[in-house]
């Protein structure tokens, strides 16, 4: 009895649930896609409904797919897209308006008018975060404010707001039980990363009603059982945790100085700092880790724009190949790019550099440039970027980093992986479970139910597969990186006043 863990994976495109038994081994899978919405050019929502509609359907599926009934299930562990904003009647359960989801742009002006009030310098400092639309706060706040009656009824405190971790946990206990976990609570803008309170200098600010937003706890926590009605049996709820904790916490990162980076669509790099915040100088994010037993721990994030996309793009627009797989094959096929750099700064660049002016561009082409060296170019710059970010995070930590656990889709490329470590001149370690994310869900909430007892025992489970080392010569990789910053010169403030 109770062999199970379920981790419920809440992503921005699919719901997903995984169930692991007591190695942490995988036992069944289900997805399932929903509806994007696009309401307008760069407004993007989901109906929360659907995602807990989605969300409670593979869940069942993946019990009947194991044969697993909800008895055998020790604990739930929930891991979300973060960021994304859902506000709900208390008493009916009705959301009152769409999620806002993190990619929405509809609150760009505001964000910018709360930096000119004065605020940039003080959200960073608070929050840990850059100031941009992309977090919860200026979404939440446009909601009470488009909403008729919103605002009062959120003052008289009908209203409740939260992330999806949030609007998940509190389905699932049927309204019992309405909270969130720090590193949720740290992507939203709102809350103070040092006090671990919501602030109520920004709550002010944008006019919301404190009583309307979830209590805070430890990502690793009993945080109440579901109802016997959803699942079939009263099951603990074990753990909720933001998508990018909680694949640092999938891939074993649990102490100062190990980082993971997921390549997927983009590229998403976090590096567990230990128990002090770092203030970055180099425009990276810092976050609250995954945290237990009330012991708060901290992250620097990072993210590359444009990652597999420019594998995808490779593949779709420029048609240079069928399948993204094929991509490793022409790079392998040639020993260098014979001098060709691309950076693909299609949407700008991210950190360290920051320019959302940059675009694309390839250099150094000359008659001898084939297809097999622009496909190189276009990986290596993958690994480029990500060194970038990396060696950010170095210089703010003040700390040698050899070795990054990496997943994600494109971490299959064999040659990326290859280059990526001969650029660390270290180890890229790519996980043999390709569902860190669940994992880390299911870690947590393994360890709140006494299925595992500590780190230690979960990192004795973790299972690494293939490990690539540095191969290059230390002074090779630093020409390399050094031409590589001059093509990344070319590509910044390209754009115009007019298409800026
Ligand atoms: P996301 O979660 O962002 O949708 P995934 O982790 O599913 O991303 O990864 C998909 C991305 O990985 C796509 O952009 C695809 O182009 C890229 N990709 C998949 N396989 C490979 C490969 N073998 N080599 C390079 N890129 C790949």
């Amino acid at each position: 009895m109770d062999d199970y863990i379920m981790a419920l994976d809440q992503g921005t495109t699919s719901s997903r649930c995984i169930l692991w038994d007591r190695n942490g081994r995988m036992v069944s899978k289900a997805q399932r896609e929903f509806r994007q919405i696009y309401p307008k050019a760069g407004w993007v929502e989901h109906d929360p409904n659907e995602i807990w509609a989605s969300q409670l359907s593979v869940a069942m599926e993946a019990m009947a797919m194991a044969g697993v009934h909800a008895r055998e299930i020790a604990a739930i562990g929930i891991t979300n897209q973060r960021e994304t904003v859902v506000v709900w009647d208390r008493h009916t359960g009705k959301p009152i308006y769409n999620a806002i989801v993190w990619q929405c742009r509809r609150t760009a002006e505001q964000v910018e008018q709360f930096k000119e009030d004065g605020w940039d310098e003080i959200l960073r400092e608070k929050t840990g975060l850059i100031p941009d639309a992309y977090f919860s706060a200026t979404k939440l706040a446009w909601i009470l404010d488009h909403v008729p009656e919103a605002r009062r009824k959120a003052e008289e405190g009908d209203l409740l707001f939260g992330t999806v971790d949030t609007w998940l946990l509190w389905n699932l206990t049927q309204g019992k039980v309405f909270a969130t976990d720090y590193t949720n609570a740290s992507r939203t803008m709102l809350f103070n990363i040092h006090t671990l309170e919501w602030d109520p200098e920004i709550l002010a600010h944008l006019h919301i009603p404190q009583q309307m937003l979830p209590r805070v706890e430890d990502s690793s926590a009993i945080y109440g059982v579901s109802d016997a009605q959803v699942l079939g049996a009263e099951i603990p709820i074990g753990a909720l945790v933001g998508d990018q904790q909680g694949s640092l916490f999938g891939q074993c990162c649990f102490r100062s100085g190990m980082a993971k980076n997921t390549y997927g669509t983009g590229c998403f790099l976090l590096m567990h700092t230990g128990e002090k915040p770092i203030q970055s100088q180099n425009q990276l994010l810092t976050t609250i880790a995954a945290t237990r037993n009330g012991k708060i721990s901290y992250a620097l994030e990072g993210s590359v724009f444009a990652a597999g996309s420019v594998v995808q793009w490779m593949r779709d627009e420029m048609r240079l190949f069928q399948h993204a797989g094929d991509s490793e094959k022409y790079a392998k096929a040639v020993p260098d790019t014979n001098g060709v750099y691309m950076v693909p700064a299609f949407t700008g660049l991210g950190a360290p550099f920051w320019d959302p002016y940059a675009r694309g561009t390839v250099v150094g082409l000359t008659r001898g440039c084939s297809k097999e060296h622009f496909i190189r170019a276009a990986l290596e710059s993958i690994a480029y970027q990500t060194w970038d970010v990396f060696e950010a995070m170095q210089r703010d930590t003040g700390m040698q980093i050899r070795n990054l656990k990496v997943d994600g889709g494109a971490s299959a490329n064999d040659f990326l992986m290859q280059f990526q470590a001969d650029l660390l001149q270290g180890s890229v370690i790519r996980s043999a479970c390709n569902e860190t994310t669940a994992l880390g869900a299911a870690y947590l909430a393994g360890l709140a139910c006494g299925m595992w007892k500590d780190t230690e025992e979960l990192a004795a489970m973790y299972q690494a597969g293939q490990t690539f080392v540095s191969k290059m010569p230390f002074e090779k990789r630093n020409q390399c990186v050094h031409q590589w910053h001059r093509a990344v010169e070319r590509a910044r403030n390209w754009a115009e006043e007019e298409s800026k």
